[in-house]
């Protein structure tokens, strides 16, 4: 039986109600009233539930789609203006107790090369990823009890954050590791992590037992309840996400949303960010395996759907997708991007070679951070570096009422500019440089406020001359 505020998953992501909210959306595809509706209330800026969300995602009629298309990008920009958050996964070990399908560390691919980064080897990762101009890591490992233990992590976090290489730190770190106990999670937020992530894979039951065969990762209930857990354990910025292609989309979208709403009925904070990786080719994978892929056009339309349906939630798309699929889905809503991903354990300090079949997926962006940089301002967008609100203590339901009252603008814009001129100062190419600074001048002026946009320009000012990490 569905109930939003259930602990338990088969209540909170009950299949009867995700079935019947796709047939439901079936049913309504040509319904113009209906769509209107939704559209308008979309257009109030305070998100859709999953049943309304999955009409659009449905919509056959072109007029409609286009308006949802529109109505994406311009609370896009209401909401994140221009900017484009950076990250980089790193990957710390690839040993796995875990049968996924559809990975290549699954435990029992004797092919691919197993590897742990020791604390010196995850000092030279991160150095290699300060020389680039990161700031913010997503930390990922496979799940081993003796292998990756809870203290490995921990010992990872605290050496990621003690590093100052040049003018280079990481001042956030997200963690990507598998489901834990309430007490895992709270040593986590002891050691100061940003945003707990963790993919459902596929939100699909059975599905999930024939994908995850063996393995902890097995459970269902303990995959899927993790982020209550996360939670309890004082964690209140978490990231949600589905690999698309496993199981029908309409069907992962709608309990997509419903896990969303759970949290926020249960918790009081809906999900910081949501992830939409599609399946990739890896060693021993091969998608074609998997017969539930979406073409580019779907996965736009899913992007653009979430958009309207969680406006103050972050979305992110990584490295898996291609420049010019990147390209069509950051004006929709997108508010975070990888850049220069290296997927393979120890993959920065000594890059692969090409026949090294370490890595976790192919990475169809294979571009350096300052191309990916220029790239974007090419395109109108601004590269943020920006780590502030954690940093600040604006998380959880802090952030969310900053976030859903807009106020965030007045953080967000001057504190992408400082953190931009902090990456042109001292890793930017010539030409990048010379973009960015003509880019800032520019982007000062959309500062609202003459208090901050003075006081943005005193901080630019200082950078240019030596001084770091100003922060609104
Ligand atoms: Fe292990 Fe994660 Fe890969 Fe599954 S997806 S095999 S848990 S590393
Ligand atoms: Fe993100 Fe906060 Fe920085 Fe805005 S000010 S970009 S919400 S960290």
């Amino acid at each position: 039986m569905y109930d939003v505020r259930s602990p338990r998953a088969e209540e909170f992501i009950d299949h009867a109600e995700v079935m019947a909210t796709v047939q439901y959306a079936r049913e309504h595809a040509r319904d113009a009233a209906l769509l209107d509706d939704i559209l308008a209330k979309a257009a109030e800026r305070k998100g859709l539930d999953h049943r309304e969300a999955s009409v659009l995602l449905a919509c056959e009629l072109p007029e409609k789609t286009e308006a949802l298309y529109r109505l994406a990008q311009q609370i896009k920009l209401d909401f994140y203006g221009n900017r484009i958050v950076m990250f980089a996964p790193l990957y710390l070990s690839n040993y796995c107790v875990n049968s996924c399908v559809y990975c290549p560390y699954h435990a029992k691919n004797r092919h691919i090369a197993r590897k742990k980064l020791t604390q010196e080897e995850v000092a030279r990762e991160v150095i290699a990823l300060q020389d680039m101009g990161h700031k913010r890591l997503a930390l990922e490992a496979g799940e081993h009890p003796t292998m990756n233990p809870i203290e490995y992590i921990l010992e990872c976090i605290e050496t990621i954050y003690g590093i100052r290489h040049r003018n280079g730190a990481i001042r956030r770190v997200n963690v990507n590791i598998a489901a834990t106990t309430v007490e895992e999670y709270a040593l986590l937020r002891k050691a100061g992590i940003g945003t707990y992530i963790l993919f459902q894979e596929t939100y699909h039951r059975q599905s999930y037992e024939k994908l995850h065969p063996v393995g902890p990762k097995h459970d269902y209930a303990w995959h899927t309840e993790a982020m209550d857990r996360a939670m309890q354990g004082g964690i209140d910025d978490v990231g949600l996400g589905v690999l698309f292609g496993l199981e029908g989309y309409r069907y992962e979208f709608a309990a997509l949303l419903m896990h969303a709403e759970h949290l926020e009925a249960a918790c009081g904070v809906g999900p910081h960010t949501i992830s939409v990786p599609r399946i990739k080719r890896a060693d021993d994978i091969d998608p074609g395996m998997f017969d539930n892929g979406i073409d580019d056009a779907t996965f736009a339309r899913i992007c653009a759907c979430i958009r309207v349906a969680v406006p103050y939630t972050g979305m992110i798309v990584s490295t898996r997708e291609s420049q010019a699929v990147r390209e069509m889905v950051l004006p929709l809503g997108i508010s975070q991007i990888s850049g220069a991903s290296r997927t393979s354990v120890g993959g920065y300090d000594t890059p692969e070679e090409p026949e090294d079949n370490s890595a976790q997926f192919d990475v169809s962006d294979q571009r350096s951070l300052d191309e990916v940089v220029r790239w974007l301002m090419e395109q109108g967008h601004i590269p943020s570096f920006c780590t502030a609100c954690y940093r600040e203590g604006r998380t959880g339901d802090r952030f969310m009422a900053l976030c859903k009252s807009r106020q965030i603008l007045n953080c967000c814009h001057p504190n992408a500019l400082l953190t931009l001129r902090e990456y042109l100062e001292d890793y930017a190419s010539p030409a990048t440089r010379e973009l960015g600074l003509a880019r800032i001048e520019q982007e000062l002026g959309r500062i609202p406020g003459d208090k901050v946009r003075t006081r943005a320009r005193e901080y630019l000012e200082r950078i240019a001359h030596g001084e770091r990490d100003f922060r609104f």
